[in-house]
């Protein structure tokens, strides 16, 4: 039958099997709970207030919100109703929140109405935005003129709503990633596309997401859809818990503990921020999966989960053009036998592509055999990867003949195991050499004493660039320059050698917490000049 693949589907068949699974949000104000039935209800009430506000299906809605239910809402009833869920990322800076707001063309916006302050200085510059729903309880600095109670609007809403049958190929939401200069460029998925990789999500090969899970997605629902798991844990029946607004390591903790949580999905500044509270109150867990994802995952981190908290560590790659699981590190059957050490080195690969999606290695225009030896730019195809970046002109550099070229430079091995060297924009051209910046990340931060590291490329006057390091120690930790040299000593060839180390406080970070290396960059630029 040529059943379209539409997001309604997945939120028809969890209300139908799983009415009584829970929702649980941490708020401002303390947990609130509630079942599939009473979301389902409350999210079609939503779809009908924003059809009485004259939402049509193709029009555009911001959320700028945190992991919490009123986003879990948006999640199902805008693209269910055929509208366009277009989440906001609320860490970037006022102007670029008015660009990709203009830009998407967002009739309505749902806001946090403690968020309202990073938006208001910019509200006069928002062309397209005809309604503002607040969610929360009043502020002093709400918005007067085209605002909405969300609760108020929505109490008006039908829970019946129906749900109109659409093209599966239609937008069903779209998200803006940074871009190295210039402006986000945005990114729109189908309901086909996210239809298909939320049922990746729950092969065994992968996450193997299951209605005996409790998922906890740490990984804001505005960085890449938190990596499609509300879609994908909501129609396989998963209990859901959602984090709330800023939440720290104890409170993450706190609620994995309380909740049961048996799947949570972060960036590795998350995991290790984690790794360090849970050293300072070890807590029973029921973790089955700390899935980790965003930007290369420290082998150090992973041994810590596996080897000392007993916690099996997931390691995937994707990125906001791949909707965006790509690729899933797992073992296959026969490397079950080997040594922790060489299942480690597998773990911490970018594991293998999911099911579905194609992949190639190009440089210089030529496709490169899958040997573990040679790097170029992975290429990816297939139906949830972008074709394009919404109405901008950059799309030519980025989609090449049906491909997405990543950006991303790795060696594939003879089993197919991705293994990212670098980004194009931040390995280390020296002397006409490529040095990894991730190698010699993941070799500094398996010493004891280093919590995070970070390697860039600064200008050289004889060799072009020239790596240097960037160490924060553990609280308390100390250790000598020189002990780290010799460390990398022993791993690396000595053109390979940062040609300085440096101890500093903090990594700055991006808005969803990666390592922000361009600023290290700029800072550093002249360091060695
Ligand atoms: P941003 O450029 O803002 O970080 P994305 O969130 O889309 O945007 O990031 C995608 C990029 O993150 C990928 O192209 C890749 O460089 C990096 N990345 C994601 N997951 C991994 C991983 N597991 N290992 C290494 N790099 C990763």
């Amino acid at each position: 039958m040529k059943t379209p693949l539409l997001l309604r589907h997945l939120f028809d068949y969890a209300m139908t099997y799983f009415p009584n699974q829970e929702i649980v949000s941490r708020t401002h104000h303390g947990m609130h709970r509630y079942t599939y039935e009473e979301y389902g209800a409350r999210t079609r009430q939503l779809s009908s207030a924003l059809a009485k506000l004259g939402v049509e299906v193709g029009d555009r809605v911001g959320t700028f919100l945190w992991n919490d239910q009123y986003h879990m809402e948006a999640y199902f009833g805008v693209p269910a109703m055929g509208a366009v869920l277009h989440t906001i990322n609320i860490r970037l800076p006022a102007d670029q929140i008015a660009y990709i707001i203009n830009h998407a063309g967002d009739r309505v916006l749902i806001v946090d109405r403690t968020l309202w302050p990073l938006l208001a200085p910019v509200r006069e510059q928002l062309t397209s935005v005809e309604a503002i729903l607040l969610t929360g309880p009043p502020q002093s600095t709400d918005p007067v003129s085209n605002a909405y109670d969300y609760e108020t609007l929505i109490a008006e809403g039908d829970p019946h709503f129906a749900y109109p049958d659409l093209d599966e190929n239609a937008p069903m939401g779209m998200c803006y990633t940074s871009a190295t200069t210039g402006n986000p460029k945005g990114v729109v998925y189908s309901h086909r596309g996210i239809y298909l990789h939320s049922l990746t999500l729950g092969l065994a090969n992968t996450l193997a997401l299951s209605m005996q899970d409790a998922t906890l997605p740490v990984v804001p629902m505005f960085h890449v859809n938190a990596w499609g798991l509300p879609f994908a844990a909501l129609w396989f029946g998963c209990k859901i818990v959602l984090p709330g607004p800023a939440p720290q390591p104890k409170t993450l903790l706190d609620l994995m503990a309380e909740e049961g949580v048996t799947l949570a999905a972060g960036v590795p500044t998350v995991w290790m921020g984690l790794a360090k509270e849970l050293e300072a109150q070890p807590t029973p867990l029921k973790l089955r999966a700390a899935v980790c994802g965003g930007s290369a995952a420290p082998e150090a981190l992973i041994r810590t989960y596996e080897e000392r908290f007993h916690i099996p560590f997931i390691h995937a790659y994707g990125m906001t053009e791949t909707s965006p699981i790509a690729s899933v590190a797992r073992l296959k059957s026969h490397h079950q036998s080997l040594p922790a050490s060489e299942q480690l080195s597998v773990k911490s690969s970018q594991g293998l592509l999911v099911p579905g999606l194609t992949i190639r290695l190009e440089r210089d225009g030529q496709d490169l055999p899958w040997d573990g030896e040679q790097a170029g730019e992975m290429c990816i195809q297939g139906p949830w990867i972008a074709d394009e970046y919404y109405r901008d002109e950059r799309s030519a550099a980025t989609f090449i003949d049906g491909w997405l070229h990543t950006g991303d430079v790795a060696a594939i091995d003879k089993e197919g195991y991705i293994h990212i060297v670098d980004r194009t924009k931040d390995v280390i051209k020296s002397g006409g050499e490529w040095i990894s910046s991730v190698d010699l990340e993941n070799a500094l931060m398996a010493h004891p004493a280093v919590f995070e590291a970070a390697v860039v490329g600064v200008p050289h006057p004889k060799w072009d660039e020239r790596p240097l390091a960037f160490v924060v120690l553990k609280d308390g930790a100390t250790v000598d320059k020189s002990e780290l040299v010799t460390l990398l000593a022993t791993r690396f060839a000595k053109w390979q050698l940062p040609d300085d180390i440096l101890f500093i406080d903090e990594v700055p970070k991006t808005s969803v917490g990666k390592f922000l290396k361009r600023a290290l960059r700029e800072q550093y630029r002249n360091y060695l000049a």
